[in-house]
């Protein structure tokens, strides 16, 4: 087996199975290897029913002393049995899960895992997982990656594949220079692919993340100062000198731009009439108003003959960009022309599109991945803007480039990013901070409390509806999912509207909906017609609802600070005074105390260093930081002293051969070819 071969190479992954995985982005055997565990989990020894602890997920091991048994309800389907031990009874129920029915069966001996509670009714437990025990006891034995799968597949058969893959390959040939890892102290590929998916010890597991974490950052940067170094001569022939209608813009707004709005303006209006192209990072928290300054440096670009892009990362935001574009240059009376370029256009509009960007009838266009996935030709394309722009990458501003005249570059980001760090990240990018929110809002209201508050949480849900507001309820999970004891976005819906008066409008929203039920759904969340968005992060970037006064979200100990922080910026935006309720679903005071950081705070930079503080290194497979973060492992705050080595390394790799010619940097020169057409590899 070789890492290019496609993913059916590995016995037992037919046609179904690999289009599921080509769902997930794995479509080579490299790429299934290279896709990580999000944590580990070791089983535990199953235990009697008095012995079990209510509220907590365990093992019991027992008899099933009722056939299953299916039951519709008004709006699920329930399976529901009982297991007994000779010391107590359990109550089982599972939702949307007839088939169990057929599998197992009263007399058989099981081992159930899940969350056990000892209710008014006596205990019980919901969705458990079912193993014979001979499924069980290897589970108990080692530690068991746990990665976020999609849709149908079964965390059971992709760790074999898994298993399989890493047996099947030669992982000898390393990419990165032996002198190098024994500079830095890393792990061997092979070793280090072994360990993160089947760790042996702790400290075996931790060697090979340190190996992976240099990795990321080595080829993200060595990327960025790659870059760097083929774009340091760019000359500016660009004309742009007319200024009109940036500043009838800006005079037309119903407001003043913040003091930090006009700094970074005057920066930016100072690149694009320089001598060099601009390579500019905005750095600005949620709802400092950085999409005005995109605004205007658009409306330039077009007073000046140009045409100019916005890429955005998701297409929920494309059209909303769009929308608020064409509000502003028309209170402005601007007579740019603005086309949507995403992918889910039909063919005929993607046509008309593409070709008002070839004949520059477009002078704006604005889009996600589309604008450089698809055959797009822009007949003088000057600027280009990224819009919460990690998910954007070096590559892609490579493939801007190679459509015509290299452009201007800006990208926006409100990822709190401490200035220090990120000069390391975004070496080439000149940084500028809009460090001032706008004033006159209201404060947002913060709670943090704990699952049984949820009855209180729904009344108010419901009062805040009633008085014509919307809100957002965020779970970490689109459906039940096996081992992993966490809101879904599916049952929650559910669960709510039994909770609320059938007036209330609520609809689920996540990343597996088509990306036009995703636009539909939205769209009429912003119209209103839907008062409750029951959601998972996709709604964390960006999104727009001025409406939307409640922030409610589940499970909050399962995100990073910074996710919380973006989500949360989804309201305040508007004149009525906002909520937000995070519920700890851990019980532990632990994950609490970090949660409480976001009831003292609510700037972005300082919520991010306290995380860090409270986090330390030595959370390994902590939370995520964000899902903005391009970076699989690594997170650049407990990493930065890999951070940093990893930047030392890619110069010295560059000082002293910066073509890549010497042999012993084959392995890298082959990674960044590799890397190069592929969207989103290295990301910035
Ligand atoms: P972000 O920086 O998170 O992208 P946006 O650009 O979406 O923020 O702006 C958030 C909201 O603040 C928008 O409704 C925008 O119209 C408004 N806004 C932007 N600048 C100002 C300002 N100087 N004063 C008042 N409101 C502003
Ligand atoms: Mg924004």
């Amino acid at each position: 087996m070789r890492e290019e071969d496609r993913i059916t190479a590995i016995k037992g992954i037919g046609e179904k199975a690999a289009e599921e995985l080509q769902k997930m982005g794995i479509q080579s055997v490299g790429d299934l290897i290279q896709r990580y565990p999000s944590r580990y989990e070791r089983y535990e020894e199953p235990v009697s029913v008095v012995e079990a602890k209510d509220g907590t997920v365990c093992a019991i091991r027992g008899m099933l002393t009722r056939s299953l048994e299916n039951k519709r309800t008004a709006r699920l389907m329930l399976t529901t049995t009982e297991l007994s031990d000779g010391t107590g009874r359990v109550r089982l129920t599972w939702f949307r899960m007839p088939y169990l029915k057929n599998q197992w069966h009263r007399g058989d001996a099981v081992i159930v895992r899940g969350r056990f509670t000892r209710g008014q009714f006596g205990p019980s437990m919901e969705q458990p997982a079912l193993f014979s025990e001979a499924d069980y006891q290897p589970l108990t034995a080692e530690r068991q990656p746990v990665y976020a799968l999609g849709g149908k597949l079964s965390p059971k058969s992709f760790r074999k594949w898994m298993r399989q893959a890493l047996d099947g390959l030669d992982l000898s040939r390393d990419p990165l220079p032996a002198d190098m890892r024994r500079r830095y102290g890393l792990a061997e590929r092979n070793f280090t692919l072994r360990e993160i998916h089947f760790p042996e010890d702790e400290r075996q597991l931790l060697h090979a993340r340190g190996r992976l974490v240099f990795e990321e950052f080595f080829w993200f940067i060595l990327g960025i100062r790659r870059l760097k170094n083929a774009r340091e001569r760019d000359v500016n022939h660009f004309s742009f000198e007319k200024i009109f209608w940036a500043e009838n813009l800006k005079n037309s707004l119903p407001y003043d731009l913040t003091g930090a709005q006009q700094r970074v303006w005057e920066e930016i209006r100072r690149d694009l009439t320089g001598e060099h192209l601009m390579n500019r990072l905005v750095q600005g928290d949620v709802g400092s108003g950085k999409t005005v300054l995109a605004q205007m440096a658009l409306a330039m670009a077009a007073e000046n003959g140009h045409q100019g892009a916005i890429m955005a990362p998701t297409e929920v935001l494309a059209r909303q960009h769009l929308e608020s574009f064409r509000k502003v240059f028309e209170a402005a009376g601007i007579p740019a022309e603005c086309v949507l370029l995403t992918g889910s256009l039909t063919a005929k509009e993607k046509r008309e599109a593409l070709r008002k960007i070839a004949s520059h009838e477009a002078d704006i266009i604005i889009g996600t991945h589309a604008l450089i996935q698809e055959k797009v030709q822009y007949d003088d394309l000057a600027v280009v803007v990224t819009d919460e722009q990690h998910r954007f990458g070096v590559n892609q501003r490579e493939a801007f480039s190679g459509k015509g005249e290299r452009p201007h570059i800006l990208v926006m980001s409100a990822t709190p990013i401490p200035r220090t760090l990120a000069i390391i990240l975004y070496g080439d990018l000149d940084i500028s901070a809009v460090n001032e929110l706008p004033g006159g809002r209201k404060k947002i209201k913060n709670a943090v409390v704990d699952t049984s508050y949820r009855p209180k949480a729904y009344a108010f849900l419901k009062k805040q509806v009633e008085a014509g507001r919307q809100a957002y309820v965020i779970c970490p999970l689109v459906e039940e999912s096996e081992g992993l004891d966490a809101e879904n976005v599916q049952d929650y819906a559910e669960k709510l509207r039994m909770a609320l008066p059938p007036a209330v409008v609520i609809e689920t929203l996540h990343g597996r909906m088509k990306p036009k039920e995703k636009n539909e759904r939205m769209e009429r969340f912003l119209r209103g017609e839907i008062h409750i968005l029951v959601s998972t992060t996709v709604v964390e970037v960006g999104v727009n609802v001025p409406n939307a006064t409640v922030m409610m979200v589940e499970n909050a100990e399962r995100f990073g600070l910074a996710a919380l922080h973006q989500l949360r910026g989804r309201v305040g935006r508007g004149e009525h005074q906002s909520y937000c309720i995070f519920v700890d679903g851990s019980g532990d005071p632990a994950k609490n105390k970090r949660l409480q950081i976001l009831n003292q705070s609510n700037d972005g930079f300082r919520i991010a260093e306290e995380d860090m503080k409270l986090r330390g290194p030595g959370d390994i497979f902590g939370i995520r930081q964000s899902g903005e973060l391009a970076f699989e492992l690594a997170d650049i705050f407990t990493d930065a002293a890999l951070l940093q080595q990893a930047s030392e390394a890619a110069a010295q790799v560059l000082q002293e051969d910066p073509e890549l010619v010497f042999p012993e940097h084959a392995g890298i020169r082959a990674h960044m070819d590799r890397m190069r057409g592929t969207a989103n590899d290295i990301n910035l």
